[in-house]
This record gives structure tokens, C-alpha cells and sequence, in this order.
């Protein structure tokens, strides 16, 4: 698996469409300050389902789209697309080549989709689990983040551990399980409450 091609629209500082290409093996960018090289890493953790307009160095999340300059108009939208090679089929999904995207108006109105077909953020991050690449992984390691690593919680150094280990997906499923018993645990209660009034 490796990342083929990042494109944007109107994210950020990229105001007319921009296609990075990649190839395997180690590729830089270099640019001038303020030119746009970390809005390139902002547009991958984006489209990964970044919600925190925080980490993109935003006050809002409308803050990702152009907001224009003195010869051009603000855009009306942002747009991210992350094409991925998957021929050694590390995402569990049956294609060769992954697209991701996701797309935001002015209006707060945004979507994802997966190849082209509309998804929820949850099978976003679904897909990415246990690979290193989701928001949350270590793909991507921002300026002073070494630092927050090393000075961090140790529950929070875990969840990088557990990432690397490729667990998190079955932690997730536990999660989800043991919420749903708790709630059948609930109705049990109910139900035995009903049946002792009924008696
Ligand atoms: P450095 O080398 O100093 O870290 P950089 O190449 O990483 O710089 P970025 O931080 O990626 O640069 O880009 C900053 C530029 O992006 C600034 O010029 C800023 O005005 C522009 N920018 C950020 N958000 C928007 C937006 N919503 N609309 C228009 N331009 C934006």
C-alpha cells in the first residue's frame, strides 16, 4: 500500500485544482515558507476524517476552505481526494486503487465517499484501522508532536502501541459489544419488571 496521489480544490491555500503524484520510495516536498507544504499534510489528515479544526490550524472547520486574496474570490467549497495503492490488498476492501474524498460547502454541508460512492465518516475510519495511516495513526507526525509523544500520557502512547500491534479494530468491536449488552441488560431488567407486575 502506498499513497499514488493527493488532489485539492479549493482547500486551504490551493484555490485552483492541485494533483501531487507520488511514486514508492521517499518523496519531499520542498517550498518556500508559507507556500503551502503542511497544508499538503492538513489536506491528507482532512480527508482521513480530521474533526478538529484545531489540528488543522483552523478556528473552524470552514477555515479548510480558500478564503480568497486580494485578486481572487473566496471558494464556496473544499475538496480532497487520496488515492491509494492497494494491490497488496492491506485495506480491506476488493479494489486495487482506493479513493478516498471528502468535500465541504460554506454551508456546513460535507460528504465522504469511498471510489467514488458516498460513505459514512465511520467507514472511513473503519478502513483505515490497524494500518498506521487513519487520523489517529503515526503516518503522519506533525512539527512538536515527537514532543507530545515523549512528554504525553502513557494512555496516549498506548494508543499508538496498540495501532502498530493492529488491535484497534478489535477494541472497537469490544466497545461497540459491550455497549449493546449493556443496553440488552437494560431491557432484561425492563423486561423482568413487566413480568413482576403482571404475576
Ligand atoms: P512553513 O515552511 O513556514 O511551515 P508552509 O509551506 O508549510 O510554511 P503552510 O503553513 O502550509 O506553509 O501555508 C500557509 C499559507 O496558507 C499561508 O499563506 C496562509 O495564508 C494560507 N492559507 C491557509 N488557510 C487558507 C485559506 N483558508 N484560504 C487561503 N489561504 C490559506
Amino acid at each position: 500500500m502506498y499513497l499514488k496521489k493527493i488532489e485539492a480544490q479549493g482547500f486551504k491555500s490551493f484555490a485552483n485544482k492541485m494533483v501531487l503524484e507520488f511514486n514508492p520510495g521517499i518523496m519531499g516536498i520542498v517550498g518556500p515558507n508559507g507556500s503551502g507544504k503542511s497544508n499538503v499534510a492538513d489536506a491528507v489528515r482532512w480527508v482521513l476524517g480530521e474533526q478538529s479544526a484545531k489540528s488543522l490550524r483552523g478556528n473552524n472547520m470552514q477555515d479548510v476552505i480558500f478564503a480568497g486574496t486580494e485578486n481572487r474570490k473566496p471558494q464556496g467549497y473544499a475538496y480532497v481526494g487520496l488515492t491509494i495503492d492497494n494491490s497488496d490488498h492491506m485495506l480491506a476492501i476488493d479494489f486495487d486503487e482506493v479513493t478516498i474524498s471528502r468535500r465541504v460547502y460554506r454551508s456546513g454541508e460535507s460528504e465522504y465517499l469511498i471510489n467514488g460512492g458516498a460513505c459514512r465518516l465511520k467507514d472511513i475510519y473503519e478502513l483505515f484501522y490497524d494500518t498506521g495511516v487513519g487520523k489517529e495513526g503515526y503516518s503522519i507526525i506533525g512539527q512538536g508532536q515527537i514532543d507530545r509523544i515523549l512528554s504525553g500520557k502513557p494512555e496516549e502512547r498506548r494508543e499508538l502501541f496498540d495501532e502498530a500491534a493492529g488491535i484497534v479494530k478489535f477494541k472497537k468491536r469490544r466497545q461497540v459489544a459491550a455497549k449493546k449488552l449493556e443496553s440488552e441488560e437494560t431491557n432484561l431488567v425492563r423486561v423482568s419488571d413487566i413480568l413482576g407486575e403482571l404475576e
